[in-house]
């Protein structure tokens, strides 16, 4: 059995094609920068090295067409023919207060996704477009939606409401939804096989760093809080994006200047311009960061301070609200990578019994390790997330289910 995943972007098609029985890929790629001039088209398969080339793509439908049918193709295609694929997953960014789990593609569940732009207008369009060109290029295969924002469908009234006018959640569905929540739901699992112990027994703490970021606290298997909110703005600082801030701020800015009185200008500062990129003026990447720390820029200390500094604030909230914690995990391109960050983070945290073991920390590996002392009471966790997997296992029971 074969699983096609899809995740559309606003302007990139990324996709991989799963071998279930082993779980292993074998074909995966993406289109980036589509409609615009420099759209590139990069692919590898078990059997093709790595090639990337120029491709003129017009918008998503031609994106996955091109995909599709180079996976296809004689030569260069990893599958002879399309019922080879037994379903296909869509990664879905944002699925309101709609979706609480994943669901098989049916008219309903489109126009049901249609309800949802608005709350993520740069996603669901892209994501919609996507399911419509798959289901050209693939008829009568079933589709799967998987949505970013399930996993946190379990937090608490209290812990999901801002405290605005009742109407404006029973209106506009304004309130916290949460994001990476396919990741939360693979690295959980994960800690518990590595931990030992079932996943409904476990409190933990996870550290989901990459150019987007959030803390999530999980107990007995389910979300309980986390950091981003209604959009991916709200929480720790990113790359680009500025995180929590006094709202009142953007009251203030409209105020004071006429160039920021439009949604977008003022999505575009606070989501493209602050953050790392903004504090620093220098970039988002955390690698330029961590260089330009050692080379003594003090506004680059400034911006990697103040981003360890928040996600270190949500770490030890949500050790609060869980009232103790098994495990602190960290994963994505950060978490995963930078042992500058982990340390930073971990740092003065052994009040809440989180003991990091330095030189463990240091140790370069792209496999799951504790990374924690052996005295410390919450165990320290990298474990490199696979959200592409989790789709694909998602999809297939989804339609398990169905049939
Ligand atoms: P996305 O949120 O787009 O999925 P990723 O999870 O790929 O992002 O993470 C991207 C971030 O990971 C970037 O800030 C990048 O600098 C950082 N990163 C990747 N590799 C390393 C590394 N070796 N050291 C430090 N940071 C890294």
């Amino acid at each position: 059995m074969k699983a096609l995943v899809v995740n559309c972007g606003s302007s990139s098609v990324k996709y991989t094609l799963f071998e279930m029985e082993n779980e292993k890929k074998i074909a995966w790629g993406l289109i980036e920068c589509i409609g615009l001039p420099e759209a590139f088209y990069k692919r590898e398969t078990v059997k093709n090295k790595e090639t990337k080339e120029s491709v003129k793509v017009a918008n998503h439908t031609e994106a996955v067409e091109l995909i599709i049918n180079e996976l296809l193709d004689k030569k260069k295609g990893i599958i002879s023919d399309v019922s080879e694929i037994d379903v296909v997953g869509h990664r879905v960014a944002h699925g309101g207060d709609k979706f609480s789990k994943s669901v098989l593609v049916t008219g309903k569940v489109k126009e049901e996704l249609k309800d949802c732009f608005s709350i993520a207008p740069l996603h669901n369009p892209a994501h919609y477009a996507g399911i419509v060109a798959v289901e050209k290029m693939l008829p009568g295969i079933p589709s799967v939606l998987v949505f970013d924002t399930a996993f946190h469908q379990t937090i608490p009234d209290y812990a999901y409401m801002y405290a605005l006018p009742y109407d404006f959640y029973e209106r506009d569905h304004i309130r916290k939804y949460g994001f990476h929540g396919t990741s939360n739901d693979y690295i959980s699992h994960r800690a518990a096989v590595l931990l030992n112990q079932p996943l409904n027994t476990l409190k933990l703490i996870t550290a989901h760093l990459g150019n987007g970021s959030s803390i999530t606290a999980i107990e007995n298997g389910r979300a309980i809080d986390t950091s981003m909110g209604f959009t991916p703005l709200q929480g720790v600082i990113m790359g680009t994006r500025c995180g929590d801030i006094d709202p009142a701020i953007i009251a203030y800015l409209i105020d004071q200047y006429p160039e920021y009185k439009d949604a977008k200008t003022l999505n575009d500062l606070m989501n493209k311009k602050s953050g790392l990129a903004g504090v620093s003026e220098l970039s988002a990447d955390m690698r330029d960061i961590l260089k330009a720390v050692s080379g003594g820029n003090k506004k680059v200390q400034l911006a990697f301070n103040m981003l360890v500094y928040s996600i270190k604030k949500y770490v030890s909230a949500y050790y609060g609200v869980l009232n103790g914690a098994d495990a602190l995990i960290f994963t994505a391109g950060i978490g995963e990578n930078s042992a500058p960050v982990r340390e930073a983070v971990c740092k003065n945290l052994n009040a809440l019994g989180i003991e990091l073991d330095v030189e463990k920390n240091k140790e370069r590996s792209r496999e799951e390790r504790f990374i924690s002392t052996s005295n410390s009471k919450v165990k320290i966790i990298v474990i490199p997330t696979n959200e592409e997997l989790m789709i694909a296992r998602e999809s297939r029971r989804v339609i398990g289910n169905n049939k």
